[in-house]
C-alpha cells in the first residue's frame, strides 16, 4: 500500500518536523579537521527538502548520528549542518539540542523557505526507548511530520515512528521511492526475476534467501556464504568461512527452490588464497552475467567475495558490470554491496541503489518497517 506523500501536503508557511537519515560516516584524518566522509544520505535527501521550500515551508531536520550514550560532542551534526547547507545553497544553522525553550524559540522564528538542523536526537535516551513524553517534545511547535529516513525505518524511536502519531505525518520522497521500488521487486518483478546473493554468511542473512527463494526464479549463491551451501552438498571448503551449523539451512533453501522450479546457481569455480576460498571464480562469474544479462528484474545484495582485498573483487565487479550492462530493472541494496558499487563508479547506472541497509534488507524479508508503517496510507 502506498504511503500519503508530501504532495499531499499543503506546506506553506508550515512549520514541519523532517526526520532525515543523516548518519554519515565522519572520518579525522591525522592533524586535520574532521570531515564528512561521504555525503550521499545527505544529497538522497535533497529533493525532500527542496521540494518543501519551493512550497513555502519551513523545514526542520531532525538526524541521529552513530550511537551516543548521552549528549556526545564527537557525534554533534555540526558539521553535516555545515555539508548540508553547502549542498543546498542555503544556511542551515544547527539547534544546540533537538528539544526544548531555546530551540522551540528558534523554530517560531524562522520564515518559510528557511532551513534549520536540530542536535542529534540520540543524545535523549527517550529517542530509542520511543518515550512518548519525549516524542511530544519533538513534535512541540510543528505542524506537520515528514519521514524522509528510510535508513532508519526499521527502528520504532520517537523520531521514526512516535512522532508520526502526534503530527500530520507524510513520506518524503526518497522514502516513498524506497518503499515502492522495494516492495514491486518482491510483489511484481519483471521475469525472470534473478537474485544475486552473498556476502559473509548464511546466518545474517537467512531470512533474505527465505524470501527470495520463495519469489525469484533465479538465485546465485555467492561470497562466503556460498562455503555453505558448497560444504552441505559434499565439498570440502578446507578452512574458508563457513557455517556448519547452518548447512540444514542451506539444505533448507536448495530444497525450497526445487519444489517451486527455481533454479539456484553456486559458484562452480572459486578464488582461493591458501585452503580459503576468497572470490568466486571466472566460469562463475560468466553464469551469473549470463543470467543477469537476461533478467527482467535483478536484486543484488552481498559481495561475492573479499573485496576490500583488491585480488579478491573481481567477482564483485563482475556482478556489478553486468548489472551495468543488463536492460534489466536492477536495484542494490545492503552497506557494503552499495560500498563496492560506488567504489567502482556504478551506481548511477543502476535502477536503484537502496540508501537503507539494514531496513532495506527487512523489507525483503517482507517485514514491516514501523517507521513507514506509521504514516497514513495514500
Ligand atoms: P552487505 O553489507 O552488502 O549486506 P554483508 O555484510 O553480508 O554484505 O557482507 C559483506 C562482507 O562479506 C564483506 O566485508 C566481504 O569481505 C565479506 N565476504 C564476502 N565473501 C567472503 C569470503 N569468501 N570470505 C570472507 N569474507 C567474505
Ligand atoms: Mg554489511
Amino acid at each position: 500500500m502506498a504511503k500519503r506523500t508530501i504532495a499531499a501536503l499543503d506546506a506553506r508557511g508550515k512549520r514541519v518536523l523532517v526526520r532525515v537519515d543523516f548518519n554519515v560516516p565522519i572520518e579525522t584524518p591525522p592533524d586535520m579537521p574532521a570531515v564528512v566522509a561521504d555525503d550521499s544520505r545527505i544529497r538522497a535527501a535533497l529533493p525532500t527538502i527542496a521540494a518543501l521550500r519551493e512550497n513555502g515551508a519551513i523545514v526542520v531536520l531532525c538526524s541521529h548520528l552513530g550511537r551516543p550514550k548521552g549528549a556526545d560532542r564527537k557525534l554533534s551534526l555540526a558539521l553535516v549542518a555545515k555539508r548540508a547547507a553547502e549542498l543546498l545553497g542555503v544556511p542551515v544553522p544547527l539547534a544546540h539540542d533537538c528539544v526544548g525553550p531555546e530551540t522551540a524559540r528558534r523554530v517560531r522564528e524562522l520564515e518559510p523557505g528557511e532551513v534549520l538542523m536540530l542536535e542529534n536526537v540520540r543524545f535523549h535516551p527517550g529517542e530509542e526507548q520511543n518515550d512518548p513524553a519525549f516524542a511530544a517534545l519533538l513534535a512541540d511547535g510543528f505542524d506537520a511530520y515528514v519521514n524522509d529516513a528510510f535508513g532508519a525505518a526499521h527502528r520504532a524511536h520517537a523520531s521514526t515512528e512516535g512522532v508520526a502519531h502526534l503530527l500530520p505525518a507524510y513520506a518524503g520522497l526518497l522514502l516513498d521511492k524506497e518503499v515502492r521500488v522495494l516492495t514491486a521487486l518482491l510483489e511484481s518483478p519483471a521475469r525472470p526475476f534473478v537474485a544475486v546473493i552473498g556476502g559473509a554468511k548464511v546466518s545474517t542473512k537467512i531470512d533474505v534467501l527465505k524470501s527470495l527463494v520463495a519469489k525469484a526464479d533465479v538465485l546465485a549463491i555467492g561470497g562466503g556464504m556460498a562455503n555453505t551451501f558448497l560444504a552441505a552438498t559434499g565439498m570440502d571448503i578446507k578452512a574458508s568461512l563457513g557455517e556448519p551449523d547452518r548447512e540444514a539451512d542451506a539444505r533448507a533453501i536448495l530444497a525450497a527452490a526445487t519444489a517451486r522450479g527455481a533454479e539456484v546457481l553456486l559458484p562452480v569455480d572459486m578464488r582461493w588464497s591458501g585452503d580459503r576460498i576468497l572470490d568466486i571464480g571466472e566460469e562463475t562469474e560468466r553464469q551469473f552475467a549470463a543470467h543477469i544479462a537476461a533478467a527482467g528484474t535483478v536484486f543484488w545484495n552481498g559481495p561475492m567475495g573479499l573485496f576490500e582485498q583488491p585480488d579478491y573483487a573481481h567477482g564483485t565487479e563482475a556482478i556489478a558490470r553486468a548489472m551495468a550492462g543488463s536492460s534489466a530493472v536492477t536495484v542494490v541494496g545492503g552497506g557494503e554491496s552499495v560500498q563496492a558499487l560506488v567504489q567502482l563508479g556504478l551506481a548511477d547506472r543502476m535502477t536503484h541503489v537502496s540508501t537503507g541497509g539494514g531496513a532495506a534488507l527487512e523489507l525483503i524479508e517482507g517485514k514491516k518497517l514501523p517507521g513507514v508503517e506509521a504514516i497514513p496510507n495514500a
